[in-house]
């Protein structure tokens, strides 16, 4: 199978997790599964990257904002091929150019337009653990782009799409979907499976655990994409066309 699997900042925060979320990979690998993971920054990365740059200059431009941020998904990318590396298997870390991600031009909120695989799909074929970072692109003046807050997510459906994966995952810190933000509400209810529809209605009422378009994205491609827990990988919640499920 060719599994896409994206990794949440928390998911990320420190060199263990990084080790258990590399593991995983290298299990399935050596089941012989083509892996391509995609990465967010590491713990709150992102945020720090934007307070440093307000510190500079509250109004710096958004190229530049992008260029800046882009680089906290690059650093987790590199050390997670390390850490895979470091287990015995080949990997290659892949910005998201490298990945090949077209996006528009929109500054801090790009769509991806189009995905050119090649480069992926030989480094699958070499045998290696693919580890794109998520959040990015290259517009096409050239220049890096991201794709909005959370937008990793929206990397690792528009992969699953362009490489035609049998399974897309998304890990994150809950295990899985719920009726509302579990981590507020103790008696939130989970879902086993969920619609696109219902899970963007949830969205639009607040609830950040994937990106609007990366559901969006999952819809118009007709995939399943599973959310679950990294650190216990048990399953979690499938959002995808109920009929289909
Ligand atoms: P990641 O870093 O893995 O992308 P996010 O912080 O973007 O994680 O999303 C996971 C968080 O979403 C959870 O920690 C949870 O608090 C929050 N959340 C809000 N609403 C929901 C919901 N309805 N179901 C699950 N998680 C939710
Ligand atoms: N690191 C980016 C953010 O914090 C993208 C992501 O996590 O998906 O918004
Ligand atoms: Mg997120």
């Amino acid at each position: 199978m060719l599994i896409v699997q994206k990794y949440g900042g928390t998911s990320l925060a420190d060199g263990e997790k990084i080790r258990s979320a590399a593991s995983r990979a290298v299990g399935l690998a050596r089941q012989g599964h083509r892996i391509v993971m995609v990465v967010s920054a590491q713990g709150r990365t992102t945020d720090d990257l934007i307070r440093r740059a307000a510190e500079i200059n509250p109004r710096g431009s958004s190229r530049e904002m992008d260029a800046y941020l882009a680089a906290g998904e690059q650093l987790c990318a590199a050390l997670t091929a390390m850490a895979i590396g470091a287990m015995g298997h080949p990997a290659v870390s892949l910005t998201g150019w490298q990945a090949g991600i077209d996006t528009d031009g929109c500054h801090g909120d790009a769509r991806i337009r189009a995905i050119r695989c090649s480069r992926i799909r030989k480094e699958l074929e070499r045998g290696k653990i693919v580890v794109a970072a998520g959040f990015q692109g290259l517009d096409p003046d050239g220049d890096i782009t991201t794709l909005g807050r959370g937008g990793s997510d929206t990397t690792a459906v528009a992969l699953a799409a362009y490489l035609k994966a049998d399974k897309c995952q998304i890990f994150t810190d809950v295990d899985g979907v719920y009726d509302r933000d579990p981590r507020i509400y103790a008696d939130a209810v989970r879902f086993g499976r969920i619609s696109y529809d219902r899970m963007l209605t949830l969205i639009e009422n607040g609830a950040q655990v994937l990106h609007d378009r990366s559901v969006e994205l999952a819809k118009a491609h007709a995939i399943a994409v599973e959310v679950l827990s990294a650190f216990t990988g048990a399953p979690g919640t499938i959002v995808g066309d109920l009929e289909s499920l």
